[in-house]
């Protein structure tokens, strides 16, 4: 069996809560597409900014260095990723800092995902 590989989704494993245990977090290195409803969530913008244009909201989030694109056909925003893929928002510890208020995706991940029901833990799970 081939090694994972987090960029490749054909190589992941069935996902199983118990997984999750000791995993550093590497659904948090895939890139995370965001809504305008996750944003105001996540108070990266206000209510008033809510009614700003998409095109204006992306500007002032990829000027503060947490949206790195937006794409105008799907109207989703990309959040930015550090060097080493990790996250925006993921702190030194792997924790992210807006759990509560955390995107979408990632509420529903890995049932929503790049291949859903499987996820890049390269960690088996230790329970059937
Ligand atoms: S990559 Fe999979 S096992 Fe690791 S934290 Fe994310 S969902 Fe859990
Ligand atoms: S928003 Fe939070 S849960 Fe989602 S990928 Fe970033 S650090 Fe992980």
């Amino acid at each position: 069996m081939s090694e994972v590989d987090v960029g490749r989704p054909s190589t992941w494993l069935r996902y199983k809560q118990s997984m999750c245990q000791g995993c550093h977090g590497l659904c948090c290195t895939l890139p995370v597409e965001v809504s305008v409803a996750d944003l105001q969530r996540m108070e990266l913008i206000t209510a008033d900014e809510v009614r700003w244009s998409v095109r204006k909201i992306a500007k002032k989030l990829i000027d503060q260095g947490v949206v790195r694109s937006f794409r105008v056909r799907t109207g989703l925003f990309t959040l930015e990723q550090r060097p080493n893929g990790d996250c925006v928002v993921l702190d030194k510890n792997r924790l992210c800092v807006l759990y509560e208020r955390r995107p979408q995706v990632c509420r529903m991940f890995p049932a929503l995902g790049p291949r859903p029901g499987f996820c890049p833990s390269k960690r088996k799970s230790t329970r059937p």
